[in-house]
Parts: C-alpha cells; structure tokens; sequence
C-alpha cells in the first residue's frame, strides 16, 4: 500500500520513556523509578484536584460539555480577555496542529529556532510545507529577522522558555519583533512553560491580553501538562484574536476535551497557590543542579523552566542517558537535537539528590 507521500519526510515523535516500559526492560521496582524526562511537575496532581475529579467521575457515561463553557471561562477571566478568545485542545499540541493545518500546505513555509519544540515540525511536515530554522540552537531574533526577511514565512514558532534547551527572550523583544511581522504570518508564542520564566524573571512574562488586543495575528499557548500538573488529563489552550479561533474551531474533532480533563483544568486554575508552591521549589531544586554543573565544571544552559540542559563533557550523552535508564532514572537524551547533553526535569529534593549520587558515577567516576 502507498501512503501519502508527506509521510516519508516524518519520523516518530519518540515521547519520553514511560515508568512501565522501565519496569518492563530493566526490572525496576516502579517505587524506584525516577522519571525527569517529560517536564512533568514532580509534586503531583494537586489534592483539590483529585478529589474533583473523584467526585466527576460518575459523569463519565455522557459526553463532555462541547462548549467548554466553564474553562474557558476560567482562562477568559485569568488573562482578561473574552471567551471568545480561547479555544482548549486535547494538550497544546493539539493547537499547534490546529495552527499549522490553518495555514500550511505544501507551498507554506515554517520559521522556527533550531533547536526547538519537535511538534512545530513534524504537524509542519505533515502539510508538506517547508521548514526553516535559524543557525542557532537558541532564539536569536536577530536571526528569525534576516530569515523571515528573505524567504517570508506562513507560520513563526517562538518558544517561550524553550523547550528542549530552557533560554527564554525577554517580553520587550518579542513585541518589536511582532511589531515588524506581517499581518498574514500567524505568530504562535508557545507559553507551555510561561508561568516558570514569570517566577524567575518577570521581563519575559508575555501580556497575553495586550498581545490579543494589538496583534490579529499572534496566537499565545499554554498547557496545564507542566506547572499545573496535568499531563495525564491532556487539556491545554490558545489564546488569539476571534478571527484566528473562529479558523481553528473549523479543525477541531467534536468532543476533542474529556469532561475529567476539563473540571481538572478548571479546579487547576483554582488553585494556584498549589502551583506557586511547586514553582518556588523548583528554582530551589534548579540552584542544585546549577551548583553540581559548576562544581564538576560541566556546561549547562541557565533555565528558566523546569528542567536544565547539561552537557556531559567527554562522555557520550546517549550512554550516559541510557545507564541512567537501566538504575531507573529516566531523563532526555539530546543527541537527537544535534546537542552531547541530557535534559533532566528538575525533580524532588530527594530524585535530585540520587540524580546526582549516579551522575557522580557515570560521569565523573566517583565511587
Ligand atoms: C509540553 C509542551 C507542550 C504541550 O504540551 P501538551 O501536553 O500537549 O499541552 C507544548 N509546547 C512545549 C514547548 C512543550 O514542552
């Protein structure tokens, strides 16, 4: 059988190693599984949440509410903007499909970092449209510039922290640079890791209602998959003018939110001190990480997400992921983007401390 030929240009998206196959492949009793490899919130679902849900699971048998009414609601008044403004997808992922579908075929073009979210181009390539990434691994936006300049561009992805490397633009540059694009490119801001780089520096926090009212041409992601722990349930958001999420909505399957992901979205947004919490201890567990790097002079990217990108020197960073794997500690290998580093989801005090207990063995051959 023949497929459509786009197919052929595209490779699997390889998510993060899940605890089971762990369990599976090495042994592992699951109690012992450490995984930091897909920037999930290492304190858990927060209990108001789990209890919410408890209580709307009985309400599994009907169809979610297709209106989304109350989350969107929600996220209306958290970013002061309308109803009308967002649209919830099964995670942001599936905004950035919806996106590229909108405006991508085979003649479009799509400009992002080198070294970026893998989604951007593997929904781009699905349409057959053309890639384009700037020299630098990072967001440098001189560079998005002087490649949007020459060649145009349907779509621009801005990562913001970026995902896998965790550098994130400050808010003044990216609204001169919005300021310089054309009307037609949809500008998407991917803010999956927003509410991390607002805690460590508010210079990069996007105004999301002010990017709404000045630009018809920006669209602004977020997700509760990160800080808001709830990557199980799948629900994430846009955020844009009407007309780009009237477009979207002609892509959207019927029913594409669960009614569970839905209500822990809502009792997410309510609780945010739970959040706020996780965050601080993040940056305190990041200042751990920062030190060991330079005690053992390893390179490393300051983050200002939940994870950090540290490059593992003379050792081969696929080898060192994977005896990471076999003890049970699952993080992200960067061979993939081009990089000798592994990117490790910053975890609990007591992960990070047998993170570092193994990267002493492997890495520096301590006994
Ligand atoms: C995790 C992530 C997303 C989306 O996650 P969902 O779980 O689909 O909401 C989007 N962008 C980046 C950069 C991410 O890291």
């Amino acid at each position: 059988m023949t497929f459509n030929k786009v197919l052929d240009n595209l490779s699997i998206y390889e998510a993060g190693k899940p605890i089971e196959l762990v369990v599976r492949e090495y042994g592992v009793d699951p109690k012992n599984i450490i995984k930091l490899a897909s920037n999930e919130n290492p304190y858990g679902t927060s209990k108001k949440v789990v209890k919410a849900l408890e209580t709307k699971s009985s309400s599994s048998y009907v169809y979610p509410d297709d209106s989304m009414y109350e989350l969107k609601e929600a996220l209306a008044k958290k970013f002061k903007v309308n109803d009308e403004n967002v649209i919830i997808g099964a995670g942001s992922d599936q905004i950035i499909e919806f996106c590229i579908h909108a405006k991508c075929n085979e003649n479009s073009k799509v400009l992002m970092a080198k070294t970026t979210f893998a989604m951007y181009e593997i929904y781009a390539k699905q349409t057959g449209a053309q890639i384009l990434k700037t020299p630098s691994d990072t967001h440098d936006l001189s560079e998005f510039r002087k490649i949007y300049k020459k060649e145009g561009a349907d779509i621009i992805f801005l990562c913001l922290p970026n995902n896998p490397m965790g550098e994130c633009l400050d808010a003044k540059e990216v609204y001169k640079f919005l300021d310089e694009v054309d009307k037609d490119t949809l500008v998407v801001l991917d803010g999956a890791y927003q509410e991390y780089a607002i805690y460590k520096d508010g210079k990069k926090k996007i105004n999301v209602k002010k990017v709404t009212k000045k630009y018809p041409n920006v669209i602004y992601l977020g997700t509760f998959s990160k800080a808001y722990a709830l990557g199980g349930l799948r629900v994430g958001y846009g955020i844009a003018d009407v007309k780009i999420i009237k477009n979207l909505y002609k892509l959207r399957p019927p029913f594409n939110v669960t009614t569970l992901s839905l209500e822990g979205g809502k009792v997410a947004l309510k609780d945010e001190k739970f959040v706020q919490k996780c965050i601080k201890k993040n940056f305190e567990e990041m200042k751990r990480y920062e030190k060991y790097a330079v005690k053992n002079d390893l390179k490393y990217i300051p983050s200002y997400t939940n994870f950090i990108t540290m490059y593992t020197g003379d050792k081969l960073s696929k080898e060192i992921a994977q005896k990471l794997l076999e003890i049970g500690i699952i993080v992200r290998d960067m061979t993939g983007y081009g990089q000798n580093a592994i990117r490790i989801t910053i975890g609990t005090t007591i992960q990070n401390s047998q993170v570092f207990k193994a990267l002493d063995k492997l890495l520096l051959k301590k006994k």
